[in-house]
């Protein structure tokens, strides 16, 4: 492990130490260091408490980079030094710092994500205030011209920097509407920890500033729309500054207020080589087909850049607009409240507790079954006396409404949390009424998915599963999000649903663009407030031809097409459009949310729900797939620092190989129950031995058909050797996507690369393809993948033998196939291997398909 300082604040105050702490970490990019806190009294008071402080030091030492004290006034000093004498942290060094709480602390904590050391940590700590003082001090001109604003040693001087050698230029604008302040600074030093690269930065006229830290940069005081010429010498100086253009160009992830005013930053790099429309600002290339391709599109009419939004779940509506709301806040403890005014607000408890339990009772008696059940638990927990009672106790000693009832439930909550088991996961239901009480004593959006039966265009940051699970398709017209990209599971789902969806759209739910939204699920495309001529021009959904329950190519290659399915309410909508079977059956979707694991009995309920609507049919029974994007508390994975790469998936088995023996015992009995073909596989794996284990495992509960997932990369290159150890594949091309590019399938801004018509992931595919046809193995695809009509006559091309999707999609593959040679097929696929890139791949493939 790499060591990182950790950082200890001492103050006199936890409230005031807590906030310093939050700010810090919110300009944080990532990956934030250790920061432990010693504030205030062990009872709750105001103080400060030697013993606490040497405690803190030993817990931020523990990444074995230094510690660095940060402290308020009086006695907070003389605690932290009497600390020190008590303090176990071995050979590690601790810094007492006279470094400001607030300024230096956000200073100190970019400063040592960045990997800095305990010197460069203290010294941007130190010169903290110098954006300030100067600021205050100095005219327009900037701080930061002179080389003067900034103290600490990392701000470095325009005379060092002009002593400096520059082996790259590139000039860049600022885009982003307050300027580079805190965050931008933190991302522009997060890309060079770690680089060879010294970084220079130039205002119009002004000499350049050697930056190495955050106080530099803030030092800078540069605003929107002023440019910016940046110089580097070192090895990386290339990299990192074409790096920190991408930056400026994106406005660093910030919505950017006016488009005309901002620009692109002068041909700098503004999106990833390989993204679909190529270089910034360029037109997409004509006749790549994507517009046609449902899970392809991209908001190319208004943003041809790679970051812009993505439409992945076909549909074209228009609706108003209901935001998700962001959490509800904390309520602060305030000054005692009068006697006279306790009665009267102990009144507005029950007011606001009735109405949040009639409110949720209504919903309950509206909702689907799923969902019922949930609400009914909140307004019984809503209606609870013994909660109001412990709110209005805390009102009696002085507390105002909303802050009583913050205590009062929380208390509870944490109190079911602590008895554990079952009883432990209706804590997070009392937390949830606890923030709408609170959300509606202080006139706050009330959490979670809205409450109303009008149909809207649901507008979120980002949508939880269980959210997304919990959505009423009747009523939730279309879905866009910030974040998310193609294959993450708020899109899967919304296409199960059959919603119209965007993802990766920026600003959408931070700066909303009107009250009405038309969406278009296929090219991304997003029109805020539509005139009335748009809107007439929403055409019908052209449908597909029904299935008809045999998948075939038009020269009469089987092609089997099977549904993904997450719960028996899908299983059955699968069997209702005539899917010839499940090729993914998501086991850890019945268990969502769940604090304990499900005893075998009532896995054995839940599987043979699915197994039910397919007697005589394939059944494709995934093993958990736990940890990374879909956590499950009962799955042991540790904390990581990178769970996309970490313990997921058939690795749980490795901490808790019980856990999926229990499972295989499960679905051995079920199967036993029911009357479906049923097979089982492996998510995430990537040896051979791994795949060995798996299937001795299943065989030995009589499991006949034993499969794994090609996820990784690995899996792929050893597809031959797999098939020795077990009798068929299953492409997860939403995780081979996400390994082979290198690119978190969560993140909005990677969406582009992260697109599984990239020639290298065809490639994988259909070297598996090969593998499988060597031997008769099956080879499925039950990847997003296969729900795309053009690329799933290209996967057969490339030899799968099967295709699983979502069951709405099923007749548009299907349609596609039947129009489509297997000859015409393999050609598409190996146009796409032989591509260049995903635009390239798309257009060759549509040449030869359409
Ligand atoms: C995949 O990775 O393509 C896959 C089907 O698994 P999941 O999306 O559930 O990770
Ligand atoms: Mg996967």
């Amino acid at each position: 492990m790499t060591e990182r300082v950790g950082i200890v604040v001492v103050s006199h105050s936890a409230p005031l130490a807590e906030a310093a702490v939050a700010l810090a970490l919110e300009m944080t990019p990532s990956d934030p260091p250790r920061v432990v806190l010693a504030a205030g009294t062990a009872d709750g008071g105001t103080g400060t408490d030697a013993m606490r402080v040497a405690e803190a030091i030993g817990e931020a030492a523990a990444d074995g980079g230094g510690v660095l004290v940060l402290m308020d006034l009086g006695s907070a000093v003389l605690s932290a030094e009497m600390a020190l004498e008590f303090a176990d942290v071995g050979e590690t060094p601790v810094r007492l710092t006279s470094a400001p709480i607030v300024e230096g602390l956000l200073a100190a904590v970019v400063t040592a994500a960045a990997g800095a050391s305990l010197d460069a940590v203290e010294a941007e700590a130190r010169g903290a205030l110098g954006a300030k003082s100067a600021h205050l001090v100095e005219d327009d001109a900037g701080p930061g011209a002179d080389g003067g604003a900034a103290p600490s040693e990392g701000a470095g001087s325009a005379e060092a920097a002009a002593a400096g050698s520059v082996d790259a230029t590139v000039e860049v604008e600022v885009r982003n509407r307050d300027g580079v302040h805190a965050r931008p600074a933190a991302l522009i030093v997060a890309a060079l920890a770690g680089r060879d690269a010294k970084l220079r930065i130039a205002r119009a006229g002004a000499e350049p500033v050697r930056v190495s830290g955050p106080t530099a940069l803030l030092a800078l005081g540069a605003r929107q729309g002023e440019r910016l010429t940046l110089s580097a010498a070192g090895a990386d100086a290339r990299a990192v500054l074409d790096e920190l253009a991408a930056l400026f160009a994106d406005g660093f992830g910030e919505p950017i207020e006016s488009a005309e005013t901002s620009g692109t930053a002068g041909g700098d790099v503004a999106a990833p080589p390989d993204s679909d429309s190529g270089a910034a600002g360029a037109a997409p290339p004509p006749g790549t087909g994507r517009a046609a391709a449902p899970r392809a599109g991209r908001g190319a009419a208004t943003d041809p850049r790679a970051g812009a939004s993505l439409g992945v779940s076909p549909g074209r509506v228009a609706g108003r607009v209901v935001r998700m709301p962001g959490p509800v806040a904390e309520p602060p403890e305030g000054a005692a409240l009068p006697e006279g005014e306790r009665e009267a607000e102990s009144q507005r408890v029950g007011e606001a507790a009735d109405a949040v339990a009639e409110a949720l009772r209504a919903r309950a008696a509206r909702a689907g079954e799923e969902g019922r059940a949930i609400l009914e638990a909140g307004a019984a927990i809503a209606a609870d006396e013994d909660l109001r009672e412990a709110a209005r106790g805390r009102i009696g000693a002085g507390a105002a409404a909303p802050r009583a009832v913050w205590e009062a439930f929380g208390e509870a909550a944490e109190a079911l949390r602590a008895v554990g088991g079952r009883t432990a996961e209706r804590a997070a239901d009392v937390f949830d009424v606890r923030a709408r009480i609170v959300a509606r004593l202080t006139g706050q959006q009330p959490p979670g998915l809205p409450d109303t039966d009008e149909p809207y265009v649901l507008v979120a940051r980002d949508l939880a599963p269980a959210d997304t699970a919990m959505l009423d398709p009747g009523l939730c017209l279309a879905l866009v999000t910030e974040e998310g990209g193609p294959t993450s599971h708020t899109a899967i789902l919304a296409r199960g649903h059959g919603i119209p969806a965007v993802v990766a759209a920026r600003g959408a739910w931070s700066e909303p663009g009107g009250d009405s939204l038309l969406v278009d699920g296929s090219t991304g495309e997003l029109v805020w407030d539509p005139p009335a001529e748009l809107l007439a021009s929403i055409a019908e959904r052209v449908e597909a031809p029904p299935f008809d329950g045999t998948g075939r190519t038009g020269d009469g290659q089987r092609v089997p097409l099977l549904a993904n399915v997450g719960k028996a309410g899908d299983a059955e909508e699968g069997a209702r459009a005539l899917a010839e079977g499940v090729g993914l059956f998501r086991t850890e979707f019945c268990f969502l949310g769940r604090a304990e694991e499900p005893s075998v009995d009532e896995q054995i309920e839940a599987y043979r729900g699915v197994l039910a609507a397919f007697p005589g049919k394939r059944v494709v029974v995934r093993t958990l797939d736990a940890g990374s994007d879909k956590p499950l508390a009962f799955v042991p994975t540790g904390e990581e620092e990178n769970p996309a790469l970490g313990v997921r998936g058939l690795r749980t088995s490795w901490v808790a190989p019980g856990l999926l023996d229990r499972q295989l015992d499960a679905i051995a009995a079920a199967a036993a129950q029911e009357r479906a073909e049923v097979a089982v596989m492996a998510p995430m794996v990537a040896t051979v031995a791994e795949a060995a284990d798996f299937a001795e495992r299943a065989r030995a509960r009589g499991i006949e058909h034993v499969g794994v997932m090609i996820e990784t990369p690995s899996a792929a290159l050893l597809a031959d050797r797999l098939f020795d150890v077990i009798d068929f594949v299953s492409l997860g091309t939403n995780d081979l996507a996400q390994y082979t590019m290198a690119a978190d399938r969560l993140l909005g801004s990677l969406a582009a690369l992260n697109d599984p018509w990239q020639p290298a992931v065809v490639e994988l595919i259909a070297r598996a393809g090969s593998a499988g046809a060597a031997v008769g193995g099956g080879v499925g695809v039950c990847g997003e993948a296969a729900s795309d009509p053009l690329l799933a006559a290209v996967l057969v091309g490339a030899g799968a033998t099967s295709l699983s999707m979502a069951a709405r999609a099923i007749p548009a593959v299907a349609a596609q196939l039947r129009e489509t040679t297997l000859e015409q097929c393999r050609q598409a696929a190996e146009a796409v291997v032989a591509a260049r890139d995903t635009a390239e791949a798309r257009a060759a493939a549509a040449a030869i398909l359409r």
